[in-house]
This record gives structure tokens, sequence and C-alpha cells, in this order.
């Protein structure tokens, strides 16, 4: 009976100890399966942090350090793609090719300062629509075909009217699996079109200049040939316009092959201390007999004192004479022409001055140009290439100097050209006295060296 009894306790116990091992068990999954939700929960929040020691225990253990090797692996992978999305924008923001990428809704998704800037928006043009933007037609069919064809469109566009610009467009059309659209690049092509059409103006002018006395020397000698050689007068006549065109063709093509010197680089400046007035000296003296030949005073003046310039005197003499010759060719009798120099700072200003015809107000900037005149009859007539001050503003560019006009309409002109003087000589440094044997010299108190305050 006892020993029932102690049986039924005894299977009694062995139940309630297993319902209690039961029930241990049960909320000890719960327990870590929580901490598991939390732990993932935390990691799609973008928290990727090492699983805390004690968090998973025992057989849950291996589970905590792979979650914590993927939480680290994560973290490394997202903040390598931040940085390769960070530099991808900072390249296009950067960039100075205008890029924006518009969708199949032609609304703007990005565009860089450089595009916002070609098109002049004021604000950031995000969001919006395309057309909002950008009211030009060719940008707008660009876009609108390489969404309708998925092909890429190339064109040209010309933004503002004040100061137009040219650009070079792209529309590429670009479809990933998030969306379908557009990539616009703009390329800024002004000064490219700018050097051509400069090039094609420079090559119609040299064959228009060129041309006038290559036909009147044609012309001269033929009619020399067809009778006119028998007649003494009339062959010297035209002997001579034929040897003068032909100068006019040669002072044509040394103008030319000194401007291409000069702009390709390969002009040697010899470069050495100036004095001013031995140069103005020189200048007048040069010109003198040719203005006093058309009844035009000329003096020069250049006070002494001034400082030097860093200059090629022949160069420079070149480039005063051509102003003066300009001055001399453009003023009526009477009138008169003076060449001063003057310092003002770092700079000494030479000034061409004379009473001449002037030069309107419109023209003042383009004088510069090659084979830009005010009259070209006029400037043809004496001889005048067009191009002697076109060389003249290389020269003093070179010289890290400037030239420019003032000038009044019926009045005359001045002509300026700043040149920077030469840096000041270093001092020179004391010289120093052979020490005298001690002996020799009685010891003087020395002096003290620094002042009292
Ligand atoms: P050009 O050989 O015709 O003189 P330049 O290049 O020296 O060529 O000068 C260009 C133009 O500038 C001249 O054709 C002339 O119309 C104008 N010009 C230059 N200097 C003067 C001046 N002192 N007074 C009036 N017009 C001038």
């Amino acid at each position: 009976m006892a020993n029932n009894l102690l049986l039924i306790l005894g299977a009694f116990l062995l139940l309630a100890a297993a319902a209690v091992v039961w029930r241990l068990a049960g909320w000890n999954a719960r327990t870590r399966t929580e901490t598991l939700r939390r732990f993932l929960d935390g990691l799609g929040r973008g928290e990727f942090r090492a699983a805390r020691p004690g968090e998973f225990a025992g057989a849950w253990e291996t589970v905590g350090s792979a979650l914590t090797d993927a939480s680290t692996k994560l973290a490394a992978r997202i903040e390598h793609l931040a940085d390769e999305r960070d530099f991808s924008a900072a390249v296009l923001t950067s960039m100075s090719e205008g890029v924006a990428v518009v969708d199949n809704r032609e609304r703007i998704l990005f565009a860089n300062a450089a595009f916002t800037d070609a098109v002049g928006s004021a604000d950031d043009c995000r969001g919006r629509p395309l057309l909002d933007v950008v009211r030009h037609t060719s940008l707008i069919e660009a876009v609108e075909g390489a969404l309708r064809t998925a092909e890429t469109v190339r064109g040209e566009v010309e933004f503002g009217t004040v100061r137009p610009r040219t650009f070079a467009l792209t529309a590429a059309p670009v479809a990933s699996t998030a969306a379908r659209g557009v990539v616009l690049v703009l390329h800024d092509v002004t000064e490219i079109r700018r050097l051509e059409r400069v090039r094609r103006d420079f090559v119609a002018n040299v064959s228009h200049e060129l041309r006038t006395p290559l036909t009147t020397i044609q012309g001269f000698a033929e009619t020399l040939l067809a009778g006119a050689l028998d007649d003494p007068a009339a062959r010297r006549k035209f002997l001579e316009i034929i040897r003068d065109h032909a100068a006019r063709l040669g002072r044509i093509t040394d103008d030319l092959l000194k401007l291409s010197a000069i702009e390709g680089g390969s002009m040697t400046f010899r470069m050495e201390p100036v004095r001013l007035p031995q140069l103005v000296e020189h200048c007048i003296e040069a010109v003198s007999l040719k203005a006093k030949a058309r009844g035009l005073e000329i003096e020069g003046h250049a006070p002494e004192s001034l400082p030097l310039v860093l200059g090629d005197p022949l160069r420079l003499e070149e480039v005063l004479k051509n102003l003066l010759e300009n001055a001399i060719q453009y003023t009526p009798a009477p009138g008169s022409i003076r060449l001063t120099a003057t310092a003002e700072g770092e700079n000494a200003v030479l000034c061409v001055a004379d009473t001449g015809i002037g030069i309107p107000s419109t023209d003042q900037q383009r004088i510069f140009e090659r084979f830009y005149r005010v009259d070209v009859a006029r400037s043809r007539e004496a001889g005048g290439t067009g191009l002697g001050l076109a060389i003249a503003k290389h020269i003093v560019d070179a010289h890290q100097g400037r030239l420019r006009v003032e000038s009044e309409l019926g009045k005359g002109s001045r002509f300026f050209v700043s040149l920077p003087v030469c840096p000041p000589e270093p001092a020179a440094a004391p010289e120093e006295l052979p020490a005298a044997p001690q002996e020799a010299v009685p010891q003087q108190p020395t002096e003290p060296t620094e002042k009292p305050a």
C-alpha cells in the first residue's frame, strides 16, 4: 500500500516537474522570438548594431552572431551606396555642362546649376513641367522625339536675348526599371561658334583686301600689253599704279604675317628697361616730316623723371609710330598732334592725341578688330591695311599693358597705351667694413642699434 502511495506520489511529482519545464521552455522561446523581432525591426529602421552581450543566449547565440554579422555588412553596403550617390550628385552638380533629367510626362526630375543658368531660370526647376521652365521649341521637340523614338536626338539651341549663348543639345532616352525619361545635356559652344565666325570673316576679309590690288595690277598689265606700252606717258603712269598696288599687297601680307606671328606666339620680344623720353623722341623724329608736310603741328613731351618700363623698345616704337601715323592720317590741316608720357601709379601712360576727325562712339571698340575701318575708302586711299591697331593691341597686351581710345567726333581722338613700370631695384645691402685690428682702433662706446620707442 505504502509502495503504491509512493509510486503515485513519484508519478505526480514527475508530471508536475514536466509541466514546469514545459512552461519554462515556452516562456523562454517567446522571449527570444520577441528579442529577434525587435532586432529585425531596428534593422528595418536603419539601426545597424551588434547584438548586445546576453541578448541572444544559449542556443540562440549563433543566431545573435549571424545577425551582428549581417547588420555590419548591411551598414557597410548602405554607406558605400550613399557615398556613390553623393559622388554622382557632386559630379553632376559641378559639371560645366547643363544636365537635366525629364520623366516621360516631361516633368523635370533633376537639373544641375549649369542647366538652370543656361535656360535662364531664376529658381530650382526640379519638379516643374519642362514647358514651364523652357519655352524653346527645338529643346521641347528634342525631348519629345527622344521619348517617342527611344533614340538620341541632337541639335543646337540659343538662349538669351541680351547676351545670346549657343548650346549643343543632346536628348538621350533612358529607361530604367523605375522610370522612363530623357537625359538632357547642354554644352556651351558660344565661343567655338564665335571663333568660327571670326575665321570665316577673316578669310572673306583677306580675300577681299587682296582682290582689289590684284585686279588693279592685272588690269593695268593687260592694258600695257594691249598697246599702252607704246605710249610713254601712259606707260609710266600705269607702271606706277602697278608698283603702288604691289606695295599695298606687300604691306597686307607683312601685316598678316606679323599678326599670325603674334597670335601664334612666335613673335619674339626683347624685353629690357625702356626710357620713355628717348622712346618719345625717336617716334616724334620718325614722323615729324610727314606731319609737317601735311601742315600739322607735332610735339612730344616726356619728363626725364619718369620711371622705366619693361618692354621691347622696337615693338613699342612700332605701336607709337602706328598711332602717330593714324593721327596724321585722320587729322586735317590745320591741326596738332601730341605724344605725351606720364606716370600713373604702377603704370606709365603714353598718350597720342590729335585734333582730327574723331571716331564715332559705336566704332570705338571695334577699331581694334582686324580689318575694321570707320571709313573703308579713306583708309584704302591712305594705304592703310586696317590691321595696324589690331597689331598694336596685341603688342601692348604682350607687355601686360592696355591700349584704349577716347574720341569725340569732329574734335579729335586720344589713344592711351598704359604699361607697367619696372619693379624698383632691390636696395643694395650696406657694405660690410673689414674688421679693424683690435689694438689699432680705440674701443668706442657702442651706440644702441634700436631707437627708443
Ligand atoms: P588703318 O590701316 O585703316 O589705319 P588701323 O587698324 O590703324 O587701320 O585703324 C583702324 C581704323 O580706325 C581706321 O581705318 C580709322 O577708321 C580708325 N582710326 C584709327 N586712328 C584714328 C584716328 N587717330 N582718328 C580717327 N580715326 C582713326
